[in-house]
């Protein structure tokens, strides 16, 4: 009876078709949690006992179809036998939707993701508003699995299986009219007019869409195997089986069951039901957590700022107002040197270029964009970042400028990397009102920004900076003014390191490819590369000089030979324009030394026991979220405090001290494991 649902609506119109309306309750979106599908279950029993002429599904919130599973009941998902029987019951729901006796439709406006687009593949028929807004997409294996309501047999068997394989083994998001190109929906429409276009197809019942003859032929099973194996080569240039065993299963799938039979749906509900206990799921499912968790740091009632003035238009502060221009502000780019300005200002419109299909689109980023060499636009600002050069009496200058110049109630940020804020702070008159906005180059791909507190900063500047910092799509990490905040000192003992090896004899290419077989984006060679080796000597040393540590000598070296890493063409590698030229190929670790990935990696972990026991993030988890995101510490890992539980916290301070022993002090392991230590034995008093 629809008096005991909460999560959906029935409506029958006088057309004799019924709406199946979700609109889940005490939630902003739509998630397919246990009791929605346990909803769903009911008013499917009744439509298939007294089928209507046909069933339209659509959603009841703005500009959201369903999001995909509720992730949050992942956590509980750790038994394989139990999570198989719980797959089993959700895929037999939306089995009996696909096995109405009457068309179905689902009727997509906005995001149709995950176990959400699953369910529109059970109906005979998708259509689609045309907004923008919307996309779909398979994008499970982001969390270490795979579809799991049927969505891996039937994707192929709408789309064919190079299609499928595709959606699902990259995680994909389509816009609608590219889902229309391959097959995935039907009809893309305006929105005014989805709902005539969903009856339409109740009336007319149009053949369903299948796949070509070729696409038939190529599942076939003598051919599968052959695919199979491309697939498989083309997935482990990404992903080794050993960190990412989703996609792997995936493949496997295929091949069994060619996304046919009552089979291959219970294969994939086994297949799941492995995936969801493998330490790697659990870890992605934690960072998917994380991330939420670091969004809802920004206090809901602080509004988002509108206007921002950036000062200094070189690397950073020219990203960082082609960013904040992309995410909706109006931005006055403000610089000494008016060429600076002009550069910026070229490379933010290549970037909006890229990003705005439309030339109205790219007029108007380019429009908010506007050049202020004298900073005349700063009395108008909301929030005013600073991202001049590297020198403290050039910085308070500014400042004690910008406090005279600037509204009262403007925020006052620095990008500084390596300054202490107090120490900018003391040419204020209100030293509270200096907050730490510390982005990482190249600002438009890395996610994390620093918000750095002094001594005096003021706790509601603090949260303002936090509301911006999400307003404008990133991820903000509250750190204490120490040197090299976060980031930089966790990255610091890795690249010195890896420099420590090379000096030994181990070949640069061994020593990358030991941290990227660890789970590492990139060898710690070719970030200092990349990161450029004048800027990596830089950190080093305001390290070096805070934690008595001198900075690498094969770093100076290169510096002081004018070899700066890509940006010049040379560094510890070569580049031509801008790519590795004397790559040596796949180097393998093979033979070399067995310590070489615990000395590459477990500096960071024991750098990051110190950076909580020096208070430079108090919370452990934002702690691994930081470093994820900051460093892109193997995310299946779960960050570097979660590595080293999954190792144990005794047996890893056990493996520093021995390293200590071998190799030296450098290693040895921080006093503040003990606490750790201590803290995780009695987690009742943490
Ligand atoms: P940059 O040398 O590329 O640019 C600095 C710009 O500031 C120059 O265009 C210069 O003309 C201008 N400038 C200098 N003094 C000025 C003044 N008084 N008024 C107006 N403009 C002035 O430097 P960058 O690499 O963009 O670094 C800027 C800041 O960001 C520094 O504090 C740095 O520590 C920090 N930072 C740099 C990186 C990085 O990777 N480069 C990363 C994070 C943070």
């Amino acid at each position: 009876m629809s008096t005991e649902l909460r999560h959906w609506h029935r409506e029958d119109d006088p057309q004799g078709i019924t709406w199946l309306i979700l609109d889940k309750a005490d939630s902003r979106s739509n998630t397919l949690s246990a009791d929605v599908l346990e909803e769903l279950a009911k008013l499917l029993a009744g439509l298939t006992s007294a089928p209507p002429r046909g069933v339209i599904v659509r959603s009841g919130k703005d500009g959201s179809f369903i999001a995909g599973a509720d992730i949050g009941e992942f956590k509980a998902l750790v038994d394989p036998e139990q999570t198989y029987e719980l797959v089993r019951q959700g895929q037999q729901v939306i089995d009996d939707l696909a096995a109405l006796p009457c068309p179905t439709v689902a009727m997509i406006d906005g995001h149709a993701l995950g176990g959400g687009l699953e369910l529109a593949l059970a109906c005979d028929y998708r259509v689609c508003a045309e907004e923008d807004r919307g996309t779909l997409g398979l994008p499970e294996v982001q969390l270490g699995i795979h579809p799991g309501f049927g969505g891996t047999a039937r994707s192929v068997r709408l789309l064919g299986a190079p299609a499928a394989m595709d959606l699902m083994l990259t995680g994909r998001m389509l816009r609608p009219a590219r889902a229309r190109a391959i097959g995935l929906v039907d009809r893309v429409v305006p929105r005014e007019q989805l709902r005539r276009a969903a009856r339409e197809f109740i009336q007319r019942r149009p053949p369903k869409r299948r796949p070509g003859l070729m696409l038939r032929v190529l599942g076939l099973p003598g051919l599968r195997a052959a695919v199979a194996w491309r697939l498989r080569r083309e997935v482990s240039k990404r992903a080794s089986e050993a960190h990412y065993p989703a996609p792997y299963a995936l493949i496997d799938l295929w091949q069994r069951h060619g996304g046919h039979g009552r089979r291959a749906i219970d294969a994939e509900a086994r297949s799941i039901a492995t995936l969801f206990a493998t330490p790697t799921c659990r870890n992605l499912v934690r960072v998917f957590f994380l991330r939420e968790r670091m969004k809802s740091l920004a206090p809901k009632s602080t509004p988002a700022p509108q206007h921002l003035h950036v000062i200094g238009a070189g690397v950073m502060g020219g990203d960082i107002a082609a960013w904040a221009v992309t995410q909706g502000l109006e931005v006055s780019l403000q610089d000494q040197d008016t060429a600076a300005i002009e550069r910026a200002l070229a490379r933010a419109g290549e970037q909006f270029d890229r990003r705005y299909r439309t030339e109205p689109g790219r007029a108007d980023a380019r429009r908010r964009l506007r050049a202020d060499p004298e900073g005349h636009a700063v009395p108008e600002a909301d929030i005013i970042i600073e991202a001049i050069v590297e020198r403290l009496e050039v910085k308070r200058g500014l400042f004690a400028d910008l406090e005279r110049s600037a509204r009262p109630d403007a925020l006052l940020a620095t990008n500084t990397s390596s300054l202490r804020l107090e120490d900018i702070a003391e040419s204020l008159e209100q030293p509270g009102r200096l907050v730490g906005i510390h982005f990482f180059n190249p600002v438009s791909r890395l996610p994390l920004v620093e918000i750095v507190h002094g001594r005096d900063t003021q706790s509601a500047v603090l949260e303002r900076a936090l509301a911006f910092t999400v307003a404008i799509g990133k991820l903000p990490l509250p750190c204490s003014s120490q040197p090299g905040f976060l980031v930089n000192r966790i990255l610091a003992p890795y690249m010195a390191e890896a420099m420590s090896l090379h000096e030994e004899g181990v070949p640069l290419a061994v020593i990358d490819a030991a941290a990227r077989s660890f789970g590492m984006p990139m060898g710690p060679v070719e970030l200092a590369d990349s990161v450029g080796l004048d800027v990596a000597l830089h950190v080093a040393e305001i390290l070096g000089a805070a934690l008595g540590r001198s900075p690498p000598a094969a770093l100076r070296e290169k510096v002081e030979a004018g070899d700066l890493g890509r940006k010049t063409g040379r560094g510890f590698y070569r580049y031509r324009d801008g790519r590795k030229v004397d790559d040596p190929g796949r180097a393998t670790v093979a033979g070399a030394s067995e310590d070489l990935e615990d000395r590459l990696i477990l500096p960071m972990v024991n750098e990051a026991v110190a950076c909580h026991a020096d208070g430079v993030v108090d919370d452990l988890e934002l702690l691994d979220a930081g470093v994820i995101f900051g460093t892109g510490f193997a995310p299946f890992r779960g960050g570097p405090i979660q590595y080293a539980r999954s190792r144990g916290l005794a047996a890893t301070r056990a493996r520093l001290e021995a390293l200590a022993g071998r190799y030296g002090e450098r290693f040895r392991p921080h006093p503040g494991w003990s606490a750790l230590i201590d803290a995780d034995a009695s987690p009742g008093e943490t």
